[in-house]
Parts: structure tokens; C-alpha cells; sequence
């Protein structure tokens, strides 16, 4: 069978990967891994005989040439991605020549960086009543954002905002969410290396100094920025409780046990 797996090796801990992931690796004959985020512990479980390669100097050519290579010889091919593959991972770029190629795809997701970054911080992302929007997104950069996504316009949603590929863009975010009607106080969250052992860092901040406290501490790559009006809730005082558990509300799993005035 000709076949490459895409899979998502998540934000680095290799216990966060999925078991499947883990079961694939262990049967992989070859695998091109993202070098510059995809921790290579991950790898611990291949085979001896497993090729591993590297992609971080490769062009798109090179990669999906050594996968249609491998899976055309009838060996269990495998793109080891960081996080999840559908997200920043240029997996249809990559699909689209092995599609061509008539080899099967098929993709196994991962824990991406942003629910590893809220984890480590110990933070919800949604709230009820505060929020319960979450955007993933970017700042543009080099790669233009579409029309109608420029933070600002996400921004005026009030929502959680989680943002990637933007840890050098701060300046930029702070502008935008102000302008956006977000405060100076407004909590920022920016975890680096999320689930990374003796690695990982948090920082914790306000959009007014956030920019500061990673040049401070010389963060400036693999690092997710988390804005939101959820932020700091293990603290609060008070909070509005999710219906889920709450004893007056019946769902489809448990009756209340008391009435509503109770
Ligand atoms: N597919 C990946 C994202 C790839 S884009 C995923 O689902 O997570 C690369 C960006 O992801 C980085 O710039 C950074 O913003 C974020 N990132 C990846 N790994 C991370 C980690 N362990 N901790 C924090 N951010 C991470």
C-alpha cells in the first residue's frame, strides 16, 4: 500500500502525543520529522532500521519527493508535524504532490500548542458569560492576512484570541488591541515551549508590558501569546458557573437535584 500519515506529534512532550501517533512511530520505516519545533525524543520509539530525517533545511519539493520516494518503495512513510497538521503546518501544500502521485493520505491530529500553552498556564480559554469564542490566528507578518482578519477586526470580538507565528510582532498586537478598545491592563499570556521539559516559560503580563518581559527574558520564537478576558480566573473571586454542573439545570445526562430557587 502507498501511503504516507501526517502526524501530529503535539507542542513537544512526547507523552502528549496521541497513542496512535505513538503506535505509528513504532511501525514507521521512514520518517521527516519538522526539525526546528518537533522534539526529537519523539522518535525514541521508532525502529532501528527506521530513517529519520530532518526537514528543516528542505524546499516543499525536497519533502514531498523523499515521502513519494519511500511510500512508492512500499515502506510506512510518515511527516511528523509539530502540534496539529491542520493548523500553520502547509499540509495541502504537501497533500496536493502525493494526491498526484496516487498515494493514500491519511492525517492523525495532535494537541496543538495553544491548548498546551493554556494547560501549562493553568488558564481557561472560555468563560461562561465572559466568553465562549476562541480564535486561533496570526499577526501579519510576511504573510498577509485575508481580508476582514486583521487583529484589530478579530480583536473588537473581545474574545480569546490565541496567536501564533506572532511572538516578534508584539508591538504590533498592542496597537492593534487597543485599538480594538482593549486596556492597557488587559492580562497577556505568552508561553514558550509549551510541555517542553526544563524549557517551557510563562509570562505573565499586560498588553502596557508584555513586549518588555520576553525581551527580558530573550523570547522571541516558539511561543504562543494568549489574550483574553478569561485570563487569571483561578484567582477571582467570583465566577459564574457553567450550567453543566450546575444542581438547578437537567441535561441529557442528570436531573437536577434542586429547583431553581434552591
Ligand atoms: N501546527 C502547530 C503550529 C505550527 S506554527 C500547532 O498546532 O501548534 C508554529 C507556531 O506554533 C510557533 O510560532 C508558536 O507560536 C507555536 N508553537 C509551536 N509549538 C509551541 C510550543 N511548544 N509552545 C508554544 N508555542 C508553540
Amino acid at each position: 500500500m502507498k501511503k504516507v500519515w501526517f502526524v501530529g506529534a503535539g507542542p513537544g512532550d512526547p507523552e502528549l502525543l496521541t497513542l496512535k501517533g505513538q503506535r505509528l512511530i513504532k511501525e514507521a520505516d521512514a520518517i521527516l520529522f519538522a526539525g526546528s519545533l518537533v522534539s526529537a525524543s519523539a522518535m525514541m520509539w521508532a525502529k532501528k532500521t527506521c530513517v529519520i530525517q530532518d526537514s528543516k533545511g528542505m524546499t516543499l519539493d525536497e519533502i514531498t519527493n523523499w515521502l513519494i520516494k519511500y511510500a512508492v518503495e512500499g515502506a510506512s512513510v510518515m511527516r511528523l508535524q509539530t502540534g496539529d497538521p491542520s493548523l500553520y503546518g502547509a499540509l495541502i501544500e504537501m497533500v496536493q504532490p502525493l494526491d498526484k502521485a496516487g498515494i493514500e493520505i491519511e492525517v492523525i491530529p495532535g494537541v496543538t500548542s495553544a491548548m498546551a500553552s493554556a494547560a501549562a498556564a493553568i488558564e481557561t480559554l472560555t468563560l461562561p458569560e465572559i466568553t465562549q469564542t476562541v480564535i486561533f490566528s496570526r499577526v501579519e507578518g510576511r504573510t498577509p492576512m485575508p481580508k476582514g482578519e486583521s487583529l484589530q477586526e478579530l480583536a473588537s470580538h473581545h474574545c480569546t484570541l490565541c496567536l501564533y507565528l506572532s511572538i516578534t510582532l508584539l508591538k504590533k498586537i498592542k496597537e492593534e488591541l487597543l485599538a480594538a478598545n482593549w486596556s492597557e491592563d488587559s492580562i497577556i499570556v505568552v508561553v514558550y515551549k509549551a510541555s517542553w521539559e526544563n524549557e517551557q516559560q510563562i509570562l505573565r503580563g499586560t498588553l502596557a508590558t508584555i513586549k518588555e518581559q520576553c525581551k527580558a527574558a530573550k523570547i522571541n520564537s516558539q511561543a504562543m501569546i494568549i489574550a483574553s478576558p478569561t485570563l487569571g480566573a483561578r484567582h477571582w473571586g467570583t465566577l459564574k458557573k457553567s450550567k453543566l454542573y450546575d444542581a438547578t439545570f437537567t441535561h441529557r445526562f442528570r436531573k437536577a437535584t434542586q429547583n431553581t430557587k434552591g
